[in-house]
């Protein structure tokens, strides 16, 4: 029945002042879409942003900011946290260091070791880059260039088919020539296959990196996690070079490859340049996976469709047991602009199933606010004033029964009965924690 109806809506609005299941579930969802848009696999997505939703749950917007901008500030919090929280440095321990680089072919290995070698000179560090991509002859002399416009030296063998050889020689050239950082540059496939990950297990047995990293190209998505998940159980690697992100690369799979092989990213490279790299920073990354997934203007929108300070008045009138019919309509407003009733009301659990069998639409209110707009202010501000003469005018004025106008009394005369209760039992908001 209506009184039914309007008990469930009413307790609906009256979260407006904080963050409850309904405001958060729509915001949530639209969160996850953009996650997921952002190339975010769907279950890493999932997970965040139910986090993100029970991290929300728990505070008070009216002590905090506006509940859309909290759930941005949340949400980016979880991103960042979810993504390893600070930066990771190269572990360069060793004389000489020896950094390894794998990863699949075209996934940017080389051009990333070039930049590795420039950035670790640039730090005063003497580096040897080690051309171990045995396979392909255009692979070294790719090698030869970068060194040629950085100043690094490249070791390479062209002759030498053996890249465990190749790797033993240059670190006995590093350390003949004083040397600290031998970066060695290797051969990838096309697709992980078992030849390539015995030679690069070898190679690893063999030279004792100190740092073992895995590049992989952004753009590929989906793959680059499996990639990455095949990579790390053959290699273990220490840390993931994320590459191409300036394209249209939108950066979720740092968060998916992250939370998959749980190992820390530590540079991105951003253009085919040798100045092209950037060390990876998780706060950066989420922000530029939130705008890009255009989350902040998601949440605004979600946030217009409810006035806060609105609500705020009208928690503080029913705090003083001053509520009226002017605040009743601005929250049936309230509730109308937050979209489908039903939907609404559904978002409150356990309710969802108990809603399916009512006929709740916006229709439901419209009776209800053709009464309450035949009232005079006074009326409305006092609605005690209303006797019976008065409540024959509010029908014949409205066009509905004298029985829908006592309805209308007395629902209201209950909501009242019920808010002075929540006042004294401690205020709404302890009310509103029961009906969480
Ligand atoms: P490798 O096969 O893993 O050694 O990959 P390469 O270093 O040869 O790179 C493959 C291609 O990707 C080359 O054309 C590079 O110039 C390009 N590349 C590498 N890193 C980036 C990057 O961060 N952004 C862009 N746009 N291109 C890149
Ligand atoms: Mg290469």
């Amino acid at each position: 029945n209506l009184s039914f109806k309007l008990d469930r809506a009413f307790k609906t609005l009256k979260g407006t002042g904080t963050i409850t299941e309904i405001n958060v579930a729509s915001t949530v969802k639209e969160i996850r879409r953009a996650l997921i848009d952002a190339d975010v696999n769907y279950k890493v997505a999932k997970d965040v942003t139910d986090r993100i939703k029970e991290e929300a749950l728990g505070r008070d917007v009216l002590i905090a900011v506006s509940p859309g901008q909290l759930l941005v500030k949340i949400t980016q919090e979880e991103l960042t946290k979810l993504m390893g929280g600070a930066k990771e440095d190269i572990n360069l321990k060793g004389d000489p260091a020896v950094v390894l680089i794998s990863g699949l072919q075209g996934s940017g290995k080389t051009t990333f070791s070039g930049k590795l070698a420039a950035f670790l000179k640039k730090q005063g560090r003497q580096v040897l880059l080690v051309g171990c991509d045995i396979y392909r002859p255009a692979a070294i002399e790719q090698l030869k260039t970068l060194g040629g416009q950085i100043g690094v030296e490249v070791y390479a063998e062209p002759e030498n088919k053996d890249a465990v050889t190749i790797a033993k020689n240059a670190i006995a050239h590093a350390k003949k020539t004083g040397k600290k950082t031998v970066i060695i540059d290797t051969a990838g496939r096309l697709a992980v296959d078992d030849k390539m990950m015995d030679e690069i297990s070898v190679l690893k047995s063999t030279v004792n990196p100190s740092e073992t990293l895995f590049v992989v190209d952004s753009m590929t998505g989906q793959d680059a996690v499996n990639t990455a998940k095949t990579f790390d159980e053959r290699l273990d690697f220490d840390g993931v070079v994320l590459t191409k992100l300036d394209g249209d690369s939108r950066g979720g799979a740092a968060i998916s490859i992250r939370h998959v092989v749980n190992k820390p990213i530590k540079f991105i490279s951003t253009g085919e340049k040798m100045e092209n790299l950037d060390i990876f920073y998780p706060d950066r990354m989420a922000q530029r996976i939130l705008g890009m997934g255009d989350v902040i203007s998601l949440v605004e929108k979600a946030q217009q469709s409810f006035d806060e300070d609105e609500a705020k008045r009208i928690n503080a009138k029913i705090r003083k047991n001053q509520f009226n019919f002017d605040d009743f309509l601005s929250q049936l407003e309230q509730i109308k602009k937050m979209g489908n009733i039903k939907d609404l009301l559904g978002m409150i659990p356990g309710m969802g199933k108990a809603m399916r069998g009512l006929d709740i639409d916006d229709d439901s209110f419209k009776p209800i606010e053709a009464i309450i707009k035949s009232m005079t202010p006074g009326e409305r501000e006092n609605p005690d004033i209303i006797d019976g003469s008065r409540r024959k005018r509010l029908a014949a004025g409205s066009g509905r029964s004298i029985q829908e106008v006592n309805n209308l009394m007395k629902q209201f005369g209950d909501m009242k009965k019920m808010m002075k209760q929540m006042n004294n039992m401690g205020g709404a908001k302890k009310a509103l924690g029961a009906l969480g």
